[in-house]
């Protein structure tokens, strides 16, 4: 089954690009192959290029090209390129191969088998004004890419105006931050298997998107909480989050056991930015029980 858009590579003008994004890339991805935690990506990448498995694929390297998204069209749900087939070369044959790349928009799938390369850093983010002071890391996760942000803004004010009182706990994390404040920590503590229900690797988190975020509710004094569904700010996110373009990302676990396609335990607090129309025709289809990856037909 064909999960990727994949682009034709059948004629010369193709193979011609090819032999010149390998000249163009050969200096730049040679330490990038292999684990993503021990490896070292190239600095001064273009963020919206690198791959899940940490490689740099010049723009110019687009075999077909002019199939760049719009940032300001919203595009319909299924016909955003989430990956696209680009070309590489693998240093061990020197030959060019085809990679996946992940593009820089929305509607990004990132979860266990779809990771981000540690250099990955959106480069279009803003302050959000409603968080939780004293939580995070001042300048870093209280950030997340301007489309989310106006749209959480949005989702607060309105919430507000009906008495619901919700604010960001944090939003983006680096790369850094996942493996050095969370994970390695949660590993030390619960161990690699009970770590691994909740906690995403270094590279697998959502919040290195900048699209995704946690949020608290007053009658909680905005803590985060697994009780949070159940509070009159837990059900009103839940019941209009997708107006704003937000889902409820992991929705097929429970408590303490990871959903199946997922991979992590229930989360009431975590949404996802992916744009009103998918969040609201996610919603229609599953009512808040469907997960991003069935939607986008993503199960690898
Ligand atoms: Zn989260």
């Amino acid at each position: 089954m064909a999960r990727y858009n994949k682009k034709s590579s059948g004629s010369l003008g193709a193979v011609a690009l090819i032999v010149i994004a390998a000249m163009v890339l050969s200096s730049v991805i040679g330490v990038a192959m292999g684990n993503s935690e021990t490896g070292k990506t190239p600095s001064g990448t273009p963020s919206g290029n690198v791959t899940p498995s940490g490689n740099t694929v010049d723009p110019s390297g687009n075999p077909s090209g002019g199939d760049q998204t719009d940032p300001d069209k919203e595009p319909g749900p299924r016909e955003t390129a989430l990956s696209r087939q680009d070309f590489t070369i693998d240093p061990a044959t020197g030959m060019a191969k085809e990679i996946k790349v992940v593009d820089d928009n929305y509607m990004i799938l990132v979860n266990r088998s779809h990771p981000l390369a540690q250099a990955y850093k959106p480069d279009d983010m803003v302050t959000v004004k409603y968080t939780v002071s004293g939580v995070g890391v001042k300048g870093e996760t209280d950030q997340l890419r301007k489309v989310a942000a106006e749209a959480f803004e949005a989702m607060v004010e309105a919430a507000e105006e009906q008495g619901i009182f919700i604010k960001m706990r944090t939003g983006y994390r680096s790369y850094e931050y996942q493996r050095d404040r969370l994970y390695n920590p949660e590993v030390k503590n619960k161990g690699e298997i009970e770590a691994n229900k909740s906690t995403a690797k270094p590279g697998q988190s959502e919040h290195q998107t900048g699209l995704a975020l946690d949020i608290g509710g007053k009658s909680q004094n905005y803590a985060l909480s697994y009780e949070f569904g159940e509070t009159e700010e837990g059900k009103w996110v839940a019941a209009h989050c997708h107006e704003f373009g937000f889902i409820i990302r992991y929705v097929d676990g429970t408590k303490k056991e990871p959903g199946a396609l997922t991979g992590y335990v229930f989360e009431p607090w975590h949404i996802r930015y992916i744009g009103v129309k998918a969040a609201t025709e996610m919603f229609q289809q599953g009512g808040g029980k469907l997960t991003y990856e069935e939607y986008l037909g993503i199960l690898d």
